[in-house]
């Protein structure tokens, strides 16, 4: 691919609403372009790397031979008031009429599809065990769309579904499904964790979610330091022995905070606020282990001058341990950061705590510690904070350690739940009639992408591990449009490249060598080769990989083979 026929649009600022690295990073690098709450459209580059993605989810589905089928998004009300979902999902379901007034769904997941097929389908136990997957676009009208796409409402998912005649059987395909996970999160590079996950009223241990490692993740899991044992903390507690909560989330208190204790914290801030500051946010630090909470404020938009000073004036009441200051203009309303100690307790989730936030109405009323969204000023803190490693694990080996993880897939065994209500079953070898049980395994294939961004970056940009990156590599002439020797050079490099099959970016913009590596060291590929009149000389090219490490001179003729 060459630079001057290609889309890059990068972006110098970071966009001020972007709270995350990843988000910031993805809509700089220019992957994502929003289009409305929880809404984005992939561009050229954004999409090879979602294509790195699903390529990798897709060839190790096909090694446990799951089958590839495509199901429609929008799915009919009358298949969901069969399984009873129809009265039981709530408003993440986003419902729509047709033009006869028929009730229609945007698929948020698929098993009463899946169901219907494989009952029409599937009639003999010869045909079981199966397994089917998609990869699709599922909607969820999601409470707080954040963070770019991962918490998004249209996003993409690999979903499969399993049936069997046995629980046997169903355990081995779920094993497989374990197996096929933790292969594709190692492929893709991430510090990645299986943990037990909740079943809901199916109970059991029969469900694990995978996460990844990241301080801006919404989960908390706790693992041991010595054994294979990891669950969400959730689960940790769930799970320990009736009167026994396990050492180390007993020491994770849970308090229910009114609205009110966070009212008279917040108190002295409103005060000097109102007249510049619309709204503030008060959120978890990111470090789990950090006593303090940050809080963004935000500017109305006309106050579009206000400046670092009022922030500070704002803040005083507080401890303030930094500030960073961000520029202000009608498009990014937010006027600040100030990191403050504040006598509040950590949450485990700064998504949560983002819940909570004050501003001034309409007719100037400063309303405080209500969590808009839920209508109710009541919330639930977890402190983790007297957690150390110095407890025991829950599993009774080894030391706990906590840590924060962004759910990326989660496995399940569903047992007859669908089968049962949508009456999927099949003639045994017996000739009697059998309800199949059922296993269902999501991986969120766009949030992976999100993912690998939290776990690989620098302050220069994104870090891609080599299977995910957009393109393998970028060869950078210096001024090639003065130089005849440069863009033979580099023109013939990258017929090379291509003539081997490796994924190369030629940036024959007419641009300053400086604009070009800053643009590719923030589009993150991995390997770059610069083409200069210098080291022609000498028949060389130099060589740098994204991650850092000593420049290297390279022969041109061995080139190919040294980026191979
Ligand atoms: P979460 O707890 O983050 O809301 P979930 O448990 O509701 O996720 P599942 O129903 O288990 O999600 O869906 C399978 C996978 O789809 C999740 O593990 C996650 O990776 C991904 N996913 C779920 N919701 C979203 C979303 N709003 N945006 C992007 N990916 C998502
Ligand atoms: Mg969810
Ligand atoms: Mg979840
Ligand atoms: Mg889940």
């Amino acid at each position: 691919m060459r630079s001057s026929q290609y889309l890059l649009s990068t972006l110098k600022e970071t966009p001020s609403d972007a709270e995350i690295v990843s988000h910031q990073l993805m809509l700089r690098a220019g992957m994502i372009r929003k289009v409305a709450a929880g809404l984005y459209t992939w561009t050229p580059t954004g999409l090879r790397v979602l294509r790195k993605v699903e390529n990798v989810v897709r060839e190790e589905m096909e090694a446990i031979n799951a089958l590839e089928i495509l199901m429609p998004m929008v799915q009919p009300a009358d298949l969901w008031q069969e399984s009873g979902r129809w009265d039981d999902y709530g408003p993440e379901l986003l419902r729509i009429k047709d033009r006869n007034q028929r009730d229609f769904l945007l698929g948020p997941t698929h098993e009463e599809i899946i169901s219907q097929l494989v009952r029409k389908e599937v009639s003999s136990y010869k045909q079981l065990p199966l397994t089917l997957f998609q990869i699709q676009t599922k909607f969820r009208d999601e409470i707080r769309p954040r963070f770019g796409v991962m918490r998004a409402r249209e996003f993409m998912m690999k979903d499969a579904y399993s049936f069997h005649l046995t629980d046997e059987s169903l355990q081995k395909t779920y094993d497989d499904m374990y197996k096929a996970y933790s292969r594709i999160f190692e492929r893709l590079g991430l510090d990645y964790r299986p943990v037990i996950a909740d079943t809901g009223s199916i109970g059991g241990s029969h469900s694990h979610e995978f996460h990844v490692l990241a301080s801006s993740g919404e989960d908390a899991i706790a693992f041991s330091d010595s054994s294979d044992y990891a669950a969400n903390v959730e689960m940790a507690e769930a799970l320990a022995p009736a009167g026994e909560r396990p050492a180390a989330t007993q020491k994770m208190e849970k308090h229910q905070v009114h609205g009110d204790e966070l009212a008279a914290v917040l108190q002295p801030l409103s005060v000097e606020s109102q007249q510049a500051v619309k709204s503030v946010i008060v959120k978890a630090s990111d470090d789990i282990e950090a006593e303090y909470i940050q809080l963004v404020l935000r500017a109305d938009h006309e106050l579009n001058t206000v400046k670092a000073e009022k922030l500070e004036q704002v803040a005083a009441p507080l401890e303030i341990l930094t500030q960073t200051e961000k520029a202000t203009d009608i498009e990014a309303p937010y006027i600040g950061v100030v990191k403050a100690k504040l006598p509040l307790l950590v949450d485990r989730s700064a998504a949560h705590l983002a819940d909570f936030a004050c501003g001034a109405n309409e007719d100037g009323h400063w309303l405080t510690g209500v969590n808009w969204e839920r209508d109710t000023p009541d919330y639930t803190v977890v402190d983790i904070r007297n957690v150390v490693a110095g407890d025991p694990s829950p599993c009774g080996q080894g030391k706990v350690k906590i840590a924060r993880g962004i759910e990326v897939g989660h496995i399940f065994q569903l047992g007859t739940k669908y089968s049962d209500a949508m009456k999927v079953g099949v003639l045994s070898e017996t000739g009697k009639h059998e309800t199949l049980t059922m296993g269902c395994y999501g991986i969120g294939v766009s949030r992976i992408v999100a993912a690998a961004i939290e776990q690989n970056n620098d302050e220069r940009g994104i870090c891609w591990p080599d299977a995910l990156a957009p393109f393998q590599v970028v060869i950078v002439p210096m001024n090639m449009h003065k130089s005849a020797r440069v863009q033979a050079a580099a023109e013939k490099l990258y017929e090379d490249l291509k003539a081997q099959g490796i994924d190369v970016l030629f940036d024959d913009r007419k641009e300053r060598p400086g604009v070009m590596f800053t643009d590719m060291e923030l589009i993150g590929i991995p390997h770059q080769v610069v083409v200069g009149e210098r080291n022609l000389d000498e028949n060389q090219v130099e060589y740098q990989s994204r991650k850092g490490g000593e420049k290297q001179k390279v022969s041109l003729d061995d080139c190919v083979n040294f980026i191979k």
